[in-house]
């Protein structure tokens, strides 16, 4: 889908006229917009063009669709937005669809977060990525209400945010050294394996940094022994977690994997919402929190406060976004011991500025809401 930011902008200045058609299928911004002081959402499909070629055990992919969301509330506007990697399932279509049926000019305060999630919950089922969009530009435009970062209105100290890590997809050993040497400045690599080269992936980039490193096999392993055997020659070269090793299905396998491991095992596809934090206590070691999955921000604070009581390990990651959802959850980050929050970092068409990455650290703004803005604006 084409760039339409001056469109999206243009609009912008004209939310109060009210009333724009909803068309899912022509990419205009749509708009349900109605009389009255409530809630007006607007939305556009936009395409993600990726710096490199994104290869997980899964495929390779050069974009990703996402859907960027507006929020409009006594002219102030907050900013959302849905990232759709193929593997999730929802589509841009699929996102446009669900918004077009949402009803926000019923809600005349903002402030009634649950009430407002919860209505949008209970519209259809899955939509999670539709359902963070709306999470997202909400937070964004309360914090903007009243004129703080999200992190102050929860809490939380900026300065402890964690170190971002950088992923490093599979390749060839000369790409992958490459790509290592073009990440210096993280002080943490996330390497993708789970293709057949695992030890080729690693020892390349080996020969390039000696950073500590998180793995994520993508459910790229069958054999729970053969597993363990590499996890331990892992830990020997110096890594950190190993993420989402075996079929999300494999319940019991990742249990018996999980309960022998010398590192940390995480949960990333096989972990979804809510419920799927208790269900997995006791399988996984901890949980790697997506807004895209959790349905948002709401959400994914309470899965911290859950997997903390549980005493898990909450890392914070994302899928290939823009600045803006990126940003969101850079807002939470304080919370988690390790943070994947390198999206927007992939990407070459940013349409928004925010949370900057300064020495490998997340580095939060003093902007209110997510701290994310549109550039050109
Ligand atoms: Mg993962």
């Amino acid at each position: 889908m084409k760039i339409n930011r001056r469109k999206f902008m243009k609009t912008a200045g004209v939310t109060t006229a009210g009333i724009f058609m909803s068309n899912v299928n022509s990419g205009q911004i749509s708009s349900k917009a109605g009389k009255g002081p409530g809630l007006k959402l607007f939305y556009e499909p936009y395409e993600l063009k990726l710096i490199h070629t994104f290869t997980v055990a899964e495929g390779s992919r050069n974009t990703t669709p996402v859907v960027l969301t507006r929020l409009v509330y006594d002219g102030i506007t907050g900013y959302g937005e849905a990232s759709l990697p193929p593997y999730l399932g929802e589509t841009q279509e699929s996102v446009m669809l669900f918004l077009s049926k949402l009803q926000l000019e019923q809600f005349n305060d903002p402030f009634r977060i649950d009430e407002i999630l919860d209505y949008v919950d209970s519209v259809a089922k899955g939509n999670r990525a539709a359902k963070a969009s709306i999470d997202i530009a909400l937070h964004d435009l309360i914090g903007k209400i009243v004129k703080q970062p999200l992190y102050r209105l929860w809490g939380l100290n900026p300065d402890e945010t964690p170190y971002t890590s950088f992923t490093i997809g599979i390749d060839t050993p000369d790409m992958v050294k490459l790509k290592t040497r073009e990440a210096e400045g993280f002080k943490v690599l996330k390497v993708k394996i789970g293709r057949g080269n695992d030890k080729e992936m690693i020892n390349a980039v080996r020969s390039v940094t000696d950073v500590p490193l998180y793995v994520d096999v993508n459910q790229g392993w069958t054999d729970r022994g053969k597993a363990l055997d590499m996890i331990f020659w892992l830990k020997e070269q110096g890594v950190v977690f190993v993420e989402q090793p075996l079929p999300k299905e494999r319940i019991d396998d990742t249990a018996w994997l999980t309960q022998r491991s010398p590192l940390p095992v995480m949960a990333d596809e096989a972990f979804q919402r809510l419920h799927d934090v208790v269900r997995f206590h006791g399988v996984y070691s901890g949980v790697n929190i997506k807004l895209m999955k959790s349905t948002g921000l709401r959400e994914a604070h309470k899965m911290i406060t859950v997997a903390r009581a549980l005493d898990m390990k909450v890392m914070i990651g994302c899928m290939t976004e823009t600045s803006c959802a990126v940003s969101a959850a850079a807002q939470l980050s304080p919370l988690a011991d390790w943070a994947d929050l390198d999206g927007n970092l992939l990407i070459s068409n940013d349409p928004f500025e925010g949370m900057k990455v300064i020495n490998g650290k997340v580095t939060l703004n003093t902007r209110p809401g997510t701290g994310a803005v549109l550039l050109n604006a």
